[in-house]
């Protein structure tokens, strides 16, 4: 009889805070032979605080093809593996999918485990109203590349959801405020940690409060961005809010004023009058 294939746990470990395990990763970490740690002297401390005896192996951005036929031979030999990253879900702008993609291809049972990942973490304090988000993951380091990649996603929707390094932080927000102009900026920070924050303003405000002190610049950011303001479909409310506007009336103003005079949202007008202005 051939022994069945086992299979590849992915489990999220915490962001920050330990007691974000759930007991179903704290079982399956105890319980697998093998655990693949993007680092393995970084997760040491976890498994040896479970208890853990399994071996490990290393699954990094470097390995990832070699650390995939290694997996796959483990499972094929019965012997079940935990995938971990440093923090939060693998796969999810960490080392993981070309392990999850060459054990499905192998015909391997993949058994993913729900957990701490710091983007839906941030979105469920994040207040933003938008139905739909946009997850994006790090942006291009390279202010040109960065920009441009910004202004493709200018027109969308949808919130966006960034991750982004202390270094860096303040220039990415800078660019945000230049492209997305007055939409809203949450800056949520050490997820989880000792100095959790999570501010929320509009862009321009929300880069001062970020530059005023340095401090704020320090730790692990999710920037997540409101998405961009429906048009108004009601062609009378624009209509009369581009007179209003042509007229000199200050923004706010011409869309209340707009708004009154033709039915349509007051939101929405003022929203499109920021944008009209832009333009
Ligand atoms: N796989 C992880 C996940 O599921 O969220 C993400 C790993 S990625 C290499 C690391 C980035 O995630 C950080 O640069 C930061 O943008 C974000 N991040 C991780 N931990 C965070 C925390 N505690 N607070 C805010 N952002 C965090």
């Amino acid at each position: 009889m051939t022994k069945e294939y086992a299979a590849l746990y992915v489990v999220p470990t915490p962001l920050g805070n330990l007691a974000d395990l759930t007991r179903r990763a704290e079982e399956i970490l105890r319980s697998v032979p093998w655990v693949a740690a993007e680092d393995t002297r970084h997760s040491g401390p976890l498994l040896k605080q479970l208890g853990s005896q399994a071996r490990t192996l290393p699954a990094h951005q470097h390995n990832e093809h070699e650390a995939a036929e290694r997996i796959v031979a483990k499972l094929r030999a019965g012997e079940a593996v935990a995938l971990i990253s440093d923090a939060g879900t693998p796969g999810i702008s960490d080392p993981g999918a070309r392990v999850v993609a060459a054990v499905r291809a192998a015909g391997c049972p993949v058994v993913p485990l729900p957990g701490a990942c710091a983007a839906t973490t941030a979105l469920s304090a994040s207040g933003l109203l938008d139905e739909h988000f946009l997850f994006y993951g790090f942006l291009p380091a390279k202010g040109g590349q960065r920009r441009q990649a910004l202004e493709e996603l200018r027109p969308h929707p949808y919130a966006l959801v960034f991750y982004e390094a202390p270094h860096r932080v303040l220039e990415t927000v800078a660019d945000l405020a230049t492209v997305f102009g007055e939409r809203t900026l949450v800056i949520a920070r050490e997820l989880t940690k000792l100095f959790e924050s999570i501010h929320s303003g509009p862009l321009p405000e929300a880069l001062a409060w970020l530059r005023e002190d340095a401090n704020r610049q320090r730790g692990e950011f999710v920037l997540l961005v409101s998405g961009a303001p429906a048009a108004v479909d009601d062609g009378e409310g624009e209509r009369v809010l581009k007179l209003l506007l042509g007229e000199g009336l200050p923004v706010k103003q011409a869309a209340k004023l707009a708004a009154a005079i033709s039915g349509a949202a007051k939101n929405a007008l003022y929203e499109r009058a920021l944008a009209l202005k832009k333009e």
